[in-house]
Protein backbone atom coordinates (compact mmCIF):
# COMPACT_ATOMS: atom_id res chain seq x y z
CA UNK A 1 0.00 0.00 0.00
CA UNK A 2 1.63 2.81 -1.23
CA UNK A 3 0.70 6.23 -1.46
CA UNK A 4 1.20 9.94 -0.19
CA UNK A 5 -1.87 10.04 1.78
CA UNK A 6 -1.17 6.63 3.50
CA UNK A 7 2.69 8.23 4.43
CA UNK A 8 0.78 10.74 6.17
CA UNK A 9 -1.55 8.98 7.94
CA UNK A 10 0.89 6.49 9.16
CA UNK A 11 3.10 9.17 10.72
CA UNK A 12 0.54 10.85 11.84
CA UNK A 13 -0.87 7.74 13.92
CA UNK A 14 2.59 7.09 14.65
CA UNK A 15 2.13 10.59 16.54
CA UNK A 16 -1.16 10.43 18.03
CA UNK A 17 -2.54 12.74 15.93
CA UNK A 18 -5.53 12.38 14.04
CA UNK A 19 -5.96 13.54 10.20
CA UNK A 20 -8.83 15.71 10.06
CA UNK A 21 -10.61 14.82 6.91
CA UNK A 22 -10.57 11.12 7.91
CA UNK A 23 -13.46 11.70 9.77
CA UNK A 24 -14.93 13.49 6.91
CA UNK A 25 -18.18 12.24 4.83
CA UNK A 26 -18.01 8.89 6.10
CA UNK A 27 -21.77 7.43 7.28
CA UNK A 28 -21.93 4.50 9.53
CA UNK A 29 -24.86 2.83 11.20
CA UNK A 30 -25.02 1.11 14.24
CA UNK A 31 -27.00 -1.68 14.49
CA UNK A 32 -29.83 -3.20 17.06
CA UNK A 33 -28.02 -1.88 20.14
CA UNK A 34 -29.53 -1.00 23.04
CA UNK A 35 -29.37 2.62 23.67
CA UNK A 36 -28.94 4.68 26.83
CA UNK A 37 -29.51 8.53 25.88
CA UNK A 38 -28.01 10.08 28.61
CA UNK A 39 -31.43 11.79 29.60
CA UNK A 40 -32.34 9.42 32.19
CA UNK A 41 -34.85 7.31 29.83
CA UNK A 42 -34.71 3.62 30.35
CA UNK A 43 -32.69 1.81 27.62
CA UNK A 44 -34.05 1.35 24.35
CA UNK A 45 -33.94 -1.91 22.80
CA UNK A 46 -32.92 -2.82 19.10
CA UNK A 47 -31.86 0.57 18.05
CA UNK A 48 -30.12 2.23 15.23
CA UNK A 49 -27.93 5.14 15.35
CA UNK A 50 -26.81 6.91 12.20
CA UNK A 51 -23.31 8.94 11.93
CA UNK A 52 -22.11 11.12 9.63
CA UNK A 53 -19.05 12.64 10.53
CA UNK A 54 -18.22 13.53 13.79
CA UNK A 55 -22.19 13.67 14.28
CA UNK A 56 -25.21 11.52 15.30
CA UNK A 57 -27.86 12.27 12.13
CA UNK A 58 -30.58 10.05 13.32
CA UNK A 59 -31.87 7.43 16.43
CA UNK A 60 -34.46 5.30 15.10
CA UNK A 61 -35.94 1.44 15.27
CA UNK A 62 -34.27 -1.76 13.98
CA UNK A 63 -36.75 -1.35 10.85
CA UNK A 64 -34.85 2.14 10.11
CA UNK A 65 -33.16 1.81 6.16
CA UNK A 66 -29.74 2.08 6.03
CA UNK A 67 -28.43 4.33 4.04
CA UNK A 68 -27.07 3.27 0.38
CA UNK A 69 -22.98 2.95 1.09
CA UNK A 70 -23.04 3.30 4.52
CA UNK A 71 -20.78 1.06 6.81
CA UNK A 72 -22.64 -1.03 9.52
CA UNK A 73 -21.75 -2.46 12.77
CA UNK A 74 -23.89 -5.05 14.44
CA UNK A 75 -24.28 -4.32 17.83
CA UNK A 76 -26.53 -7.02 18.68
CA UNK A 77 -26.66 -7.30 23.03
CA UNK A 78 -24.40 -4.19 23.68
CA UNK A 79 -25.38 -0.78 25.37
CA UNK A 80 -24.28 1.97 23.82
CA UNK A 81 -23.98 4.85 26.32
CA UNK A 82 -23.02 8.84 26.18
CA UNK A 83 -18.98 9.14 26.67
CA UNK A 84 -18.36 9.91 30.22
CA UNK A 85 -17.83 13.51 31.09
CA UNK A 86 -15.48 14.15 34.35
CA UNK A 87 -16.27 18.32 35.43
CA UNK A 88 -13.18 18.26 37.64
CA UNK A 89 -9.66 16.20 36.80
CA UNK A 90 -6.36 17.46 36.44
CA UNK A 91 -4.17 17.41 33.52
CA UNK A 92 -0.29 17.32 33.81
CA UNK A 93 -0.05 16.76 37.64
CA UNK A 94 0.89 13.29 37.56
CA UNK A 95 3.19 11.03 36.53
CA UNK A 96 3.77 7.88 38.05
CA UNK A 97 4.08 7.87 41.84
CA UNK A 98 4.65 11.86 41.91
CA UNK A 99 2.20 15.29 41.67
CA UNK A 100 4.60 18.11 40.48
CA UNK A 101 3.90 20.97 38.63
CA UNK A 102 6.50 19.86 36.21
CA UNK A 103 4.72 16.61 35.14
CA UNK A 104 2.73 19.47 32.77
CA UNK A 105 4.70 18.26 29.71
CA UNK A 106 2.64 17.85 26.24
CA UNK A 107 3.33 13.95 26.36
CA UNK A 108 2.19 13.53 29.82
CA UNK A 109 -0.73 15.44 29.40
CA UNK A 110 -1.51 13.46 26.28
CA UNK A 111 -0.99 10.75 27.66
CA UNK A 112 -3.45 11.30 30.18
CA UNK A 113 -6.41 12.25 27.62
CA UNK A 114 -5.30 9.01 26.03
CA UNK A 115 -6.29 7.10 28.94
CA UNK A 116 -9.60 8.91 30.10
CA UNK A 117 -10.57 8.36 26.63
CA UNK A 118 -9.52 4.93 26.60
CA UNK A 119 -11.66 4.17 29.94
CA UNK A 120 -14.87 6.24 28.10
CA UNK A 121 -13.84 9.46 29.11
CA UNK A 122 -14.30 11.43 26.58
CA UNK A 123 -14.69 15.20 28.15
CA UNK A 124 -12.27 16.19 31.05
CA UNK A 125 -12.22 19.49 32.68
CA UNK A 126 -9.15 20.01 34.42
CA UNK A 127 -9.83 22.35 37.10
CA UNK A 128 -7.03 24.24 37.74
CA UNK A 129 -3.19 24.03 38.33
CA UNK A 130 -2.95 24.24 34.41
CA UNK A 131 0.21 26.15 33.09
CA UNK A 132 1.21 27.24 29.47
CA UNK A 133 1.25 23.72 27.53
CA UNK A 134 -2.62 23.44 28.32
CA UNK A 135 -3.48 26.43 26.03
CA UNK A 136 -1.10 25.03 23.60
CA UNK A 137 -3.03 21.71 23.92
CA UNK A 138 -6.41 22.87 24.03
CA UNK A 139 -7.12 24.44 20.69
CA UNK A 140 -5.72 21.09 19.20
CA UNK A 141 -8.45 19.09 21.14
CA UNK A 142 -11.00 20.99 20.35
CA UNK A 143 -10.07 20.63 16.56
CA UNK A 144 -9.62 16.92 16.90
CA UNK A 145 -5.83 16.29 15.89
CA UNK A 146 -4.98 15.59 19.21
CA UNK A 147 -5.04 12.08 20.35
CA UNK A 148 -7.48 11.37 23.44
CA UNK A 149 -10.41 12.75 25.01
CA UNK A 150 -11.36 16.58 24.55
CA UNK A 151 -9.92 19.19 27.03
CA UNK A 152 -11.19 22.20 29.11
CA UNK A 153 -9.49 23.81 31.94
CA UNK A 154 -9.83 26.69 34.94
CA UNK A 155 -5.98 28.19 34.13
CA UNK A 156 -4.55 28.19 37.08
CA UNK A 157 -6.26 29.03 39.69
CA UNK A 158 -6.67 30.93 42.91
CA UNK A 159 -5.08 30.23 46.32
CA UNK A 160 -3.65 31.19 49.27
CA UNK A 161 0.13 31.74 50.47
CA UNK A 162 0.46 28.90 53.10
CA UNK A 163 -2.73 27.88 52.37
CA UNK A 164 -4.71 25.55 49.92
CA UNK A 165 -4.44 23.89 47.58
CA UNK A 166 -1.07 21.93 48.89
CA UNK A 167 0.80 21.02 45.79
CA UNK A 168 3.80 21.40 44.50
CA UNK A 169 3.54 23.37 41.60
CA UNK A 170 5.72 26.51 39.09
CA UNK A 171 4.71 30.00 39.42
CA UNK A 172 2.74 29.79 36.45
CA UNK A 173 0.35 27.37 37.49
CA UNK A 174 -0.89 28.83 40.45
CA UNK A 175 -2.04 32.25 41.50
CA UNK A 176 -1.72 32.91 45.64
CA UNK A 177 -2.46 36.66 45.63
CA UNK A 178 -2.81 38.90 48.75
CA UNK A 179 -4.93 41.34 48.25
CA UNK A 180 -8.66 41.89 46.53
CA UNK A 181 -6.65 44.36 43.81
CA UNK A 182 -4.32 41.47 43.24
CA UNK A 183 -7.09 38.76 42.75
CA UNK A 184 -8.64 41.06 40.54
CA UNK A 185 -6.12 41.36 38.47
CA UNK A 186 -4.64 37.53 38.27
CA UNK A 187 -8.84 37.01 36.99
CA UNK A 188 -8.65 39.34 34.47
CA UNK A 189 -5.10 37.74 33.21
CA UNK A 190 -7.21 34.10 33.18
CA UNK A 191 -9.67 35.86 31.29
CA UNK A 192 -7.68 37.27 28.59
CA UNK A 193 -6.43 33.70 28.17
CA UNK A 194 -9.89 32.23 27.54
CA UNK A 195 -9.95 30.59 30.24
CA UNK A 196 -12.92 28.02 30.49
CA UNK A 197 -13.85 28.36 33.68
CA UNK A 198 -12.15 30.35 37.11
CA UNK A 199 -10.63 27.99 40.26
CA UNK A 200 -10.56 29.03 43.83
CA UNK A 201 -9.71 27.13 46.91
CA UNK A 202 -11.06 27.62 50.53
CA UNK A 203 -10.16 25.04 52.56
CA UNK A 204 -7.57 24.06 55.73
CA UNK A 205 -6.96 20.39 54.78
CA UNK A 206 -8.59 18.79 57.84
CA UNK A 207 -6.64 22.27 59.75
CA UNK A 208 -3.19 21.48 58.33
CA UNK A 209 -3.00 24.61 56.77
CA UNK A 210 -2.23 27.94 58.63
CA UNK A 211 -3.69 30.09 56.05
CA UNK A 212 -7.51 30.32 54.62
CA UNK A 213 -8.60 32.69 51.96
CA UNK A 214 -10.31 35.84 53.63
CA UNK A 215 -13.29 36.51 52.26
CA UNK A 216 -12.28 40.07 51.02
CA UNK A 217 -10.39 37.57 48.80
CA UNK A 218 -12.59 35.25 47.47
CA UNK A 219 -15.56 37.63 47.31
CA UNK A 220 -13.60 40.01 44.78
CA UNK A 221 -12.67 36.67 42.60
CA UNK A 222 -16.28 35.90 42.01
CA UNK A 223 -16.87 39.70 41.25
CA UNK A 224 -14.56 39.88 39.12
CA UNK A 225 -14.70 36.98 37.33
CA UNK A 226 -18.49 37.25 36.62
CA UNK A 227 -17.67 41.40 35.08
CA UNK A 228 -15.31 39.41 32.66
CA UNK A 229 -18.59 36.88 32.13
CA UNK A 230 -16.49 33.56 33.47
CA UNK A 231 -18.06 31.45 36.26
CA UNK A 232 -16.31 30.66 39.54
CA UNK A 233 -15.73 26.59 40.76
CA UNK A 234 -14.88 26.89 44.56
CA UNK A 235 -13.11 23.63 46.58
CA UNK A 236 -14.68 23.48 49.62
CA UNK A 237 -14.81 20.94 52.19
CA UNK A 238 -16.96 22.36 55.19
CA UNK A 239 -21.08 23.31 55.44
CA UNK A 240 -19.91 26.70 56.44
CA UNK A 241 -17.38 27.98 53.79
CA UNK A 242 -20.09 26.30 51.43
CA UNK A 243 -23.11 28.72 52.63
CA UNK A 244 -20.27 31.88 52.46
CA UNK A 245 -19.50 30.89 48.84
CA UNK A 246 -23.47 30.39 47.52
CA UNK A 247 -24.65 33.35 49.36
CA UNK A 248 -21.62 35.37 47.64
CA UNK A 249 -22.31 34.30 44.07
CA UNK A 250 -20.11 31.46 43.44
CA UNK A 251 -21.42 28.87 40.53
CA UNK A 252 -20.12 25.58 41.25
CA UNK A 253 -19.25 24.01 44.52
CA UNK A 254 -15.93 21.53 43.13
CA UNK A 255 -16.29 19.18 45.84
CA UNK A 256 -18.93 17.89 48.19
CA UNK A 257 -20.06 19.07 51.52
CA UNK A 258 -18.06 16.41 54.07
CA UNK A 259 -17.91 17.64 57.59
CA UNK A 260 -21.51 17.80 58.34
CA UNK A 261 -24.94 16.99 56.76
CA UNK A 262 -26.38 19.68 54.83
CA UNK A 263 -28.99 22.11 56.49
CA UNK A 264 -32.42 23.14 54.74
CA UNK A 265 -30.85 26.84 54.36
CA UNK A 266 -28.20 25.47 52.67
CA UNK A 267 -30.47 23.34 49.95
CA UNK A 268 -32.85 26.39 49.47
CA UNK A 269 -29.82 28.34 49.17
CA UNK A 270 -28.24 26.37 46.08
CA UNK A 271 -31.86 26.63 44.56
CA UNK A 272 -32.34 29.69 44.70
CA UNK A 273 -28.76 30.91 43.17
CA UNK A 274 -28.87 27.48 41.35
CA UNK A 275 -25.27 26.47 42.15
CA UNK A 276 -23.73 23.33 40.67
CA UNK A 277 -22.62 20.74 42.94
CA UNK A 278 -19.81 18.25 41.96
CA UNK A 279 -19.69 15.30 44.63
CA UNK A 280 -16.63 14.32 44.24
CA UNK A 281 -17.30 11.04 46.18
CA UNK A 282 -14.18 9.04 45.63
CA UNK A 283 -11.76 11.20 46.58
CA UNK A 284 -11.57 10.39 49.93
CA UNK A 285 -11.88 7.07 49.38
CA UNK A 286 -8.87 7.38 46.86
CA UNK A 287 -6.49 7.65 50.52
CA UNK A 288 -7.13 4.05 51.50
CA UNK A 289 -9.15 2.22 48.49
CA UNK A 290 -5.85 0.17 47.39
CA UNK A 291 -4.30 -0.37 50.78
CA UNK A 292 -7.89 -2.14 52.06
CA UNK A 293 -8.54 -3.60 48.88
CA UNK A 294 -5.18 -5.06 46.90
CA UNK A 295 -7.04 -7.51 45.16
CA UNK A 296 -8.08 -4.65 43.06
CA UNK A 297 -4.45 -4.23 41.68
CA UNK A 298 -4.93 -7.68 39.80
CA UNK A 299 -8.58 -6.90 37.97
CA UNK A 300 -7.45 -5.73 34.26
CA UNK A 301 -9.45 -2.85 34.31
CA UNK A 302 -7.71 -1.78 37.17
CA UNK A 303 -4.23 -2.94 36.20
CA UNK A 304 -4.47 -1.52 32.71
CA UNK A 305 -4.76 2.04 34.06
CA UNK A 306 -1.97 1.95 36.67
CA UNK A 307 1.67 2.75 35.26
CA UNK A 308 4.54 0.47 35.88
CA UNK A 309 5.50 2.82 39.18
CA UNK A 310 2.84 3.05 40.54
CA UNK A 311 1.61 -0.33 40.26
CA UNK A 312 4.78 -1.60 41.73
CA UNK A 313 4.14 1.17 44.67
CA UNK A 314 0.26 0.35 45.38
CA UNK A 315 1.45 -3.61 45.09
CA UNK A 316 4.44 -3.08 47.86
CA UNK A 317 3.72 -4.31 51.37
CA UNK A 318 5.56 -1.42 52.64
CA UNK A 319 3.54 0.99 51.20
CA UNK A 320 -0.15 -0.64 52.27
CA UNK A 321 1.32 -1.20 55.55
CA UNK A 322 1.90 2.51 55.45
CA UNK A 323 -1.02 3.29 54.75
CA UNK A 324 -2.91 1.26 56.82
CA UNK A 325 -0.83 2.47 59.49
CA UNK A 326 -2.56 6.13 59.13
CA UNK A 327 -5.79 4.84 61.01
CA UNK A 328 -7.08 7.74 61.87
CA UNK A 329 -6.50 9.64 58.71
CA UNK A 330 -8.78 7.02 57.50
CA UNK A 331 -11.30 7.22 60.25
CA UNK A 332 -11.80 10.72 58.82
CA UNK A 333 -11.46 9.83 55.47
CA UNK A 334 -14.18 7.14 55.31
CA UNK A 335 -16.36 9.43 57.36
CA UNK A 336 -16.13 12.25 54.62
CA UNK A 337 -17.30 9.74 52.64
CA UNK A 338 -19.85 8.92 54.44
CA UNK A 339 -21.31 11.97 54.54
CA UNK A 340 -20.38 13.25 51.11
CA UNK A 341 -22.75 10.45 50.14
CA UNK A 342 -25.43 11.04 52.30
CA UNK A 343 -25.34 14.90 51.44
CA UNK A 344 -25.46 14.01 47.60
CA UNK A 345 -28.17 12.15 48.00
CA UNK A 346 -30.14 14.65 50.08
CA UNK A 347 -29.53 17.36 47.19
CA UNK A 348 -30.16 14.77 44.25
CA UNK A 349 -33.40 14.22 46.23
CA UNK A 350 -34.07 17.89 46.67
CA UNK A 351 -33.71 18.48 42.81
CA UNK A 352 -30.00 20.22 43.17
CA UNK A 353 -28.19 20.48 39.94
CA UNK A 354 -25.41 18.29 39.97
CA UNK A 355 -22.13 17.60 38.11
CA UNK A 356 -20.22 14.79 37.50
CA UNK A 357 -16.02 14.45 38.97
CA UNK A 358 -13.99 12.69 40.94
CA UNK A 359 -10.35 14.90 41.10
CA UNK A 360 -8.48 12.37 39.25
CA UNK A 361 -5.32 13.23 38.00
CA UNK A 362 -4.73 15.37 41.68
CA UNK A 363 -2.91 12.52 42.83
CA UNK A 364 -1.58 9.41 41.78
CA UNK A 365 -4.33 7.66 43.80
CA UNK A 366 -6.88 9.24 41.70
CA UNK A 367 -6.53 7.21 38.57
CA UNK A 368 -7.64 8.57 35.78
CA UNK A 369 -10.70 6.83 33.97
CA UNK A 370 -10.68 4.32 36.92
CA UNK A 371 -11.83 7.13 39.11
CA UNK A 372 -14.81 7.95 36.92
CA UNK A 373 -15.66 4.51 36.93
CA UNK A 374 -15.67 3.98 40.82
CA UNK A 375 -17.23 7.56 41.11
CA UNK A 376 -20.49 5.53 39.29
CA UNK A 377 -20.49 2.68 41.77
CA UNK A 378 -20.59 5.04 44.52
CA UNK A 379 -22.94 7.38 42.97
CA UNK A 380 -25.14 4.14 43.12
CA UNK A 381 -23.78 3.07 47.08
CA UNK A 382 -24.95 6.66 47.91
CA UNK A 383 -29.06 5.65 46.71
CA UNK A 384 -29.15 6.88 43.22
CA UNK A 385 -30.05 3.89 40.30
CA UNK A 386 -27.20 2.85 37.88
CA UNK A 387 -29.18 5.56 35.21
CA UNK A 388 -29.37 8.06 37.49
CA UNK A 389 -25.73 8.07 37.86
CA UNK A 390 -25.10 7.39 34.43
CA UNK A 391 -27.35 10.88 33.27
CA UNK A 392 -25.10 12.58 36.11
CA UNK A 393 -22.26 11.67 34.31
CA UNK A 394 -23.27 12.74 30.60
CA UNK A 395 -25.93 15.08 29.96
CA UNK A 396 -25.96 16.85 33.56
CA UNK A 397 -22.05 17.00 33.72
CA UNK A 398 -22.45 18.39 29.77
CA UNK A 399 -24.52 20.89 31.35
CA UNK A 400 -22.37 22.10 34.35
CA UNK A 401 -20.00 22.87 31.37
CA UNK A 402 -22.50 24.68 28.90
CA UNK A 403 -21.74 22.15 26.59
CA UNK A 404 -24.92 21.41 24.45
CA UNK A 405 -23.48 19.67 21.86
CA UNK A 406 -22.60 16.19 23.90
CA UNK A 407 -23.34 14.51 27.02
CA UNK A 408 -26.98 12.53 25.23
CA UNK A 409 -26.82 10.93 22.20
CA UNK A 410 -29.04 11.98 19.76
CA UNK A 411 -29.65 13.57 16.48
CA UNK A 412 -27.04 16.27 16.01
CA UNK A 413 -25.02 15.71 19.18
CA UNK A 414 -21.51 14.32 18.85
CA UNK A 415 -20.89 10.90 18.47
CA UNK A 416 -18.73 10.45 21.55
CA UNK A 417 -20.19 7.12 23.41
CA UNK A 418 -18.80 3.95 24.94
CA UNK A 419 -19.77 0.49 23.29
CA UNK A 420 -20.81 -2.13 26.29
CA UNK A 421 -20.74 -5.80 26.61
CA UNK A 422 -23.59 -5.68 29.41
CA UNK A 423 -26.64 -3.35 30.23
CA UNK A 424 -25.52 -1.20 33.22
CA UNK A 425 -28.38 -0.29 34.20
CA UNK A 426 -28.99 -3.79 35.74
CA UNK A 427 -25.41 -3.84 37.76
CA UNK A 428 -23.50 -0.39 37.40
CA UNK A 429 -20.38 -2.74 37.58
CA UNK A 430 -20.98 -3.17 33.57
CA UNK A 431 -19.69 0.04 32.95
CA UNK A 432 -16.30 -2.00 33.40
CA UNK A 433 -16.75 -3.98 30.71
CA UNK A 434 -16.03 -1.67 27.68
CA UNK A 435 -15.77 -3.28 24.12
CA UNK A 436 -14.97 -0.38 22.52
CA UNK A 437 -14.93 3.79 22.44
CA UNK A 438 -16.41 6.23 19.86
CA UNK A 439 -15.33 9.51 19.65
CA UNK A 440 -16.18 11.96 17.26
CA UNK A 441 -17.58 9.24 14.89
CA UNK A 442 -14.15 7.00 15.39
CA UNK A 443 -13.91 4.19 16.91
CA UNK A 444 -10.08 4.96 19.00
CA UNK A 445 -9.90 2.07 21.44
CA UNK A 446 -11.42 -1.33 22.15
CA UNK A 447 -11.26 -3.46 25.53
CA UNK A 448 -9.17 -1.38 28.14
CA UNK A 449 -6.91 -5.13 28.26
CA UNK A 450 -5.31 -3.49 25.21
CA UNK A 451 -4.31 -0.12 26.43
CA UNK A 452 -0.90 0.20 28.03
CA UNK A 453 -1.05 3.22 30.28
ZN1 LIG B 1 -9.17 19.29 42.16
Amino acid sequence: MRCGMCAVAALALALGVIPAAAAASTVTVLKDARLIDGTGTPPREHTTLVIEGERITAVGPASMATPAGAQVVDLAGKTVMPGLISDHSHLGLVDGTRADGANATVANIERQLRQFEAYGVTTVMSLGLNGPVFYQLRPQAHAGTLAGSDMFGADRGIGVEGGAPPVKVQPDQLYRPDTPEQARQDVREMAARHTDLVKLWLDDFHGTLPARMSPEVYKAVIDEAHAQHLRVAAHVYYLEDAKRLVADGVDILAHGVRDRPVDQAFIDAMKVHGTWYIPTLGLDESFYLFAEQPQLLDQPFVAHALQPPLRQQLASPDWRQATLAKSADIATNRQSLATNEHNLKTLYDAGGKIGFGTDSGATPLRVPGFAEHRELKLLTDAGLTPLQAIQLATQSAAGLLGLSDRGVLAPGKRADFVVLADDPTQDIGAVDRIDAVWHRGREVSGAVTAFQP
